[in-house]
């Protein structure tokens, strides 16, 4: 299988937290936070279009000027979604400026907050001096899961949240692709197909949903000539592709460890292909974990294998710990292999 997500996280697993979900076949991505980002560099920046923050303390915000740095005058549209609070921490970012110079300027920056049962809608525009436009406000459309909702449904992929306890709403996010679409280079190979970018147009009809008997024309190049040809898409998907269970990531900062807590975490990330989760206190400092609202890496592990994840990678290791990741990464994967 060829994976459509490919992730990491954006710094050291002792620096501001965030993972960046690089989106194969499309030119998209996806940022998990905007803390210190400016590792990322301009090229990335700008391709994450949608940014989701867990909640707004400085270690996860900050780098919200970094982003409108890169994309301002570039034309774009970025949007962020977050727990409630996230549209007044923008525009208190946005009023830190001047702005008499960026009328000519396409950037919009869209702001969804997720409230118990509605969210909250803003824009700010580049050609308005970024002044606060509401717009209507939604209901929340809940997810299956305990408390979960979703915030962001893509013909690809779909992002849902679930609000944990951090003493504030700390927003845990899963993203998970629709269905994964494999190719067989094989069978292609067999009926005198090449894989191109052709294939990325199938699966762009896949992902959109369209019937079995929409037909659709390609054009497919070799050494000498290029060659219209017509597809049915059903006939296609029988004959090179097999379509599985897509990729799931779960992402999980900020948190206390209670038992509501935990319940919201393990049916949040259940199943996933890769869990990343914060992991700042070693076990021995469980009370003090529990008193500045975080998670030890005992926790993580053992919540990582409540819920059957693939993968666990720990991160947002408390400063008190340098020079002792290790001990950290080793008591999370105890826990979560069972030892
Ligand atoms: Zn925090
Ligand atoms: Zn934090």
């Amino acid at each position: 299988m060829n994976p459509s997500f490919s992730s990491y996280l954006v710094n050291d697993v002792f620096g501001d937290p965030g993972v960046y979900v690089d989106i194969r076949w499309s030119r998209r991505a996806l940022l998990f936070d905007v803390g210190h980002i400016d590792g990322l560099g301009p090229t990335r920046l700008l391709r994450a279009g949608e940014i989701f923050v867990s909640h707004t303390h400085m270690d996860h915000f900050i780098g919200f000027d970094t982003v409108l740095r890169v994309a301002l005058g570039r034309g774009k549209t970025l949007r962020l979604f977050g727990p409630p609070g996230l549209i007044d921490n923008v525009q208190g970012k946005l009023r830190g400026y001047t702005w008499n110079l960026v009328d000519g300027y396409p950037l919009t920056i869209e702001v969804q907050e997720f409230h118990a049962e509605t969210v909250r809608q803003a824009c700010f525009r580049a050609a308005d001096a970024f002044r606060l436009s509401e717009q209507p406000v939604q209901p929340l459309r809940s997810a299956h899961r305990t408390d979960g909702f979703t915030v962001l449904e893509d013909p690809m992929f779909t992002v849902q949240a679930v609000a944990l306890n951090h003493r504030i709403p700390s927003f845990a996010y899963s993203l998970e692709e629709q269905f994964h679409i494999n190719v067989n280079k094989q069978k292609l190979h067999e009926s005198g197909l090449r894989v191109g970018a052709w294939l990325k147009d199938v699966k762009e009809h896949i992902w959109l949903g369209r019937p079995d008997d929409f037909r659709f024309t390609v054009a497919l190049y070799d050494e000498h000539r290029r060659e219209e040809r017509e597809f049915v898409l059903g006939e296609v998907k029988e004959r090179f592709l097999t379509i599985t269970r897509g990729q799931k990531i779960a992402y999980v900062v900020d948190a206390r460890y209670d038992e509501e807590n935990e319940a919201k975490i393990v049916a949040l990330a259940q199943g996933a292909d890769l869990f990343y989760c914060e992991s700042p206190y070693l076990d021995i400092d469980a009370e003090k974990a529990r008193d500045r609202h975080h998670l030890t890496a005992r926790q993580a592990g053992l919540m990582a294998r409540k819920a059957h994840v693939r993968e666990l990678v720990v991160f947002h290791f408390s400063p008190r710990y340098t020079g002792q990741g290790e001990a950290l990464e080793r008591e999370a994967m105890e826990a979560f292999q069972g030892f």
